[in-house]
């Protein structure tokens, strides 16, 4: 009998891996994953067989490891927590009987604020900016509500060059709800080789480095910065 584990694998820094994840991992027989994520955990899973597909074969990935867990213990693999925006949800969608298991990771969101200082203090909301399965006038209008109720706001896959402007779109519509020195910060590669951060304002912001190895913070009307740190007050008298 096998099992499907599906795992986040966390920001990248293999540091950064839930000790869980790491077990799990070590136990499966085969790892099934997109390329690049494949290449993150390449000293852990030495010897495995590997499953490996480039973007945008979800489908194809999901099915087969579903297909090969039927009698081996298999991990299908996610940056960050498989939960949000990974494969979790799909395989669960596409699972009939074969047992499945969901092992939580460090969403980018998380590792990227832990790089500012504490950015995500209080309420917030993630929202990604891809229109690959969400049209942007939702994509928009979900970014105007969050703007609306002062949610902290992290923004997941906010620039590519198929859409260059959303990201900047995106700011414009936020700027309607939040002062001009709302702190923002772009963060690359969090917690992983290549880590930048840079912090702005909402009048000062310049989209030029953020890409899809980047999140973008947008703070609350109460974040400030002190000292190069990003802060959302949990709201303590002091
Ligand atoms: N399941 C992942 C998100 C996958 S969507 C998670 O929970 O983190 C892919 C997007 O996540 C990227 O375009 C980028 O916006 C963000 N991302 C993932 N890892 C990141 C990292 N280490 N640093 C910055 N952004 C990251």
């Amino acid at each position: 009998m096998g099992k499907l584990y599906v795992v986040g694998i966390g920001p990248g820094g293999l540091e950064h891996m839930t000790v869980k994840a790491r077990q799990v991992i070590e136990e499966s027989e085969i790892i099934v994953g997109y390329t690049k994520y494949i290449e993150l955990i390449k000293s852990l899973i030495k010897g495995k067989e590997i499953f490996s597909t480039g973007m945008m074969k979800e489908e194809e990935r999901c099915r087969a490891a579903l297909r090969l867990s039927k009698d081996k213990v298999v991990s299908i693999i996610s940056t960050g927590d498989a939960g949000i925006y990974g494969m979790a949800g799909l395989v669960l969608e596409m699972r009939k009987d074969e047992q499945v298991e969901v092992v939580p990771g460090v969403t980018a969101s998380s590792a990227a604020a832990s790089v500012l200082g504490a950015p995500i203090m209080h309420d917030s909301c993630n929202i990604s900016l891809s229109d690959l399965m969400t049209p942007y006038e939702l994509i928009k209008k979900r970014v105007e509500m969050a703007a609306q109720g002062d949610f902290v706001i992290t923004l997941y896959n906010p620039k590519s060059k198929g859409r260059p402007y959303y990201l900047k779109e995106s700011i414009e519509i936020i700027k309607r709800y939040r002062k001009g020195h709302t702190p923002v910060a772009i963060v690359k590669n969090a917690l992983r080789e290549g880590q930048k951060q840079q912090l702005f304002t909402l009048d000062s912001f310049d989209d030029s480095d953020a890409d899809m190895l980047s999140v973008v913070i947008i703070g609350n009307s109460q974040s400030f910065v002190r000292n190069g740190i990003f802060i959302t007050p949990r709201g303590y008298k002091l």
